[in-house]
C-alpha cells in the first residue's frame, strides 16, 4: 500500500485524494488544508486533516475542527505527497520533501523544469518510471496530449494547431469574474504549445488561447496535419479505442458545454466530474491529410486519473496499460451510464 499525503484541498486536490481512497494499491494518510472552512469540514468524514503550518494549526484548534497536526506530520507518515497547491507554491515545497527524502507529483501549474518528468498516461508514463519528481501536465495539455496520442500512433503526426477557448476560472471561485470579455493569449504560440512538447516529444506545434466568461469547460479547436491519409471513419475508430476519450454527438442533445456537463451530472459522476475528453463526432473532418475536431474538456477533472497513474509509475507498480485500466475501472471511466 502506497501511503499518499495530499498537499492542497482546492478544486484538483479534492478530487485526487478521492480517487486515490478508491485504489487497491494505495491508500490517503491525510489532507492539508489552510483553514477550517466549510470544505474542511467535509473532508473531515473522509480524511485525516492536516494543517499547513503552526499558524494555521491555531486556527483550527480555536474551531470545532481537529487537525492531526501539520503538513511535517502528513510527511512523516506517507511515501508521497500529491501537491495540490496554488500554482507556483510547488517551487518552495519541493525544498521541504526533498529534506524528508520523499517522492512528490506537482500539477500543471508548475514549470516542467520542477520535476524529473511531466506526464501524461497516454502519451509517455514510463517517462516517470522510478522518479522522484514528476508533473502532470495542466487540463489544456492532458487534454490536448490525449487525442493527439490517439491518432498518432496509427497515422502520424506531423503538425498541431489548436486554439484553446478556456474557461476564465473554476465554478466555486467568485473572485474573478463575472468578466465580460475575450482574452487572447497575446504570445503565438501561447505557453501550451510547448507543455504539449514536454510529453508528446517533437511534434512541431502552435497554440492560441482565448479566455472566455464561463465556468464549466474549455473548448479546443484541433488541426492536425497527419503523415498519412486518414477518413473520419477510421479517426473515430481509432480515438474510440481510448476510454479517456469520449465521442459525443450534437444529434443526441449534446450541442454546448452546458449538456455535456448536464450528461455528467445524469451519469451520475462523482461531483459532476467528466474524466473522459468529449470529441464532437460531427466535428471531425478530413481534407486528405489535414484532420480537424473539436473537443471539451472538464478542467477540475481531466487530470485526475493521471495522478493517480502517475504514483503507480513513481513506485513501478505496474504497467502503463494495467494503471490506466485499473484506475479507469475504478472512477468508471469510458461508461456512458
Ligand atoms: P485551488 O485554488 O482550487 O486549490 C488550491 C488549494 O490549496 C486551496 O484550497 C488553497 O486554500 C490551498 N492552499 C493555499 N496555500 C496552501 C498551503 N500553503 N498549503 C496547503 N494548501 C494551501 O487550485 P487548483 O485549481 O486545485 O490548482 C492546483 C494546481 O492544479 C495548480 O498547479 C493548477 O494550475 C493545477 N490545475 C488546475 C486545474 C483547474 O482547472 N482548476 C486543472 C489542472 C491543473
Amino acid at each position: 500500500m502506497i501511503k499518499v499525503g495530499i498537499n492542497g484541498y482546492g478544486t484538483i486536490g479534492r478530487r485526487v485524494a478521492q480517487a486515490v481512497r478508491l485504489q487497491k494499491d494505495m491508500i490517503v494518510t491525510g489532507i492539508v488544508k489552510t483553514r477550517p472552512d466549510y470544505v474542511a469540514e467535509s473532508a473531515m468524514h473522509d480524511f485525516r486533516i492536516f494543517a499547513a503550518d503552526a499558524k494555521s494549526l491555531e486556527s483550527f484548534n480555536n474551531s470545532s475542527l481537529k487537525a492531526s497536526g501539520t503538513l511535517e506530520d502528513l510527511i512523516s507518515d506517507s511515501d508521497i505527497i500529491v501537491d495540490a497547491t496554488p500554482e507556483g507554491m510547488g517551487r518552495k515545497n519541493i525544498e521541504t520533501y526533498r529534506k524528508n527524502g520523499l517522492k512528490a507529483i506537482f500539477q500543471g501549474g508548475e514549470d516542467h523544469e520542477i520535476a524529473q518528468a511531466s506526464f501524461n498516461a497516454y502519451s509517455n508514463f514510463m517517462d516517470s518510471w522510478g522518479k522522484d519528481y514528476v508533473r502532470v501536465v495542466s487540463c489544456n495539455t492532458t487534454a490536448l496530449a490525449r487525442t493527439v496520442t490517439s491518432v498518432r500512433k496509427s497515422f502520424g503526426v506531423k503538425h498541431v494547431s489548436a486554439t484553446l477557448i478556456r474557461r476564465a476560472t473554476d465554478p466555486n471561485d467568485s473572485s474573478k469574474g463575472p468578466i465580460n470579455a475575450l482574452e487572447p493569449s497575446l504570445k503565438f504560440p501561447s505557453h501550451h504549445a510547448p507543455d504539449l512538447q514536454t510529453v508528446i516529444g517533437n511534434v512541431d506545434v502552435d497554440t492560441v488561447a482565448i479566455k472566455a466568461p464561463t465556468t464549466l469547460m474549455h473548448v479546443h479547436v484541433v488541426s492536425i496535419d497527419l503523415e498519412k491519409q486518414a477518413d473520419q471513419k477510421q479517426v473515430m475508430a481509432e480515438m474510440g479505442r481510448y476510454r479517456r476519450i469520449m465521442l459525443v454527438s450534437g444529434k443526441s442533445g449534446l450541442t454546448s458545454t452546458a449538456q455535456i456537463m448536464d450528461m455528467a451530472r445524469e451519469m451520475g459522476r462523482s461531483r459532476s466530474d467528466l474524466y473522459e475528453i468529449a470529441v464532437w463526432k460531427e466535428s471531425v473532418n478530413l481534407k486528405g491529410t489535414k484532420l480537424n475536431y473539436i473537443q471539451a474538456v472538464h478542467q477540475e477533472s481531466d487530470v485526475v486519473p493521471e495522478n493517480v497513474d502517475a504514483i503507480r509509475a513513481m513506485f513501478q507498480l505496474m504497467d502503463d496499460e494495467k494503471s490506466i485500466s485499473e484506475t479507469d475501472k475504478t472512477l468508471n471511466i469510458g461508461k456512458r451510464v
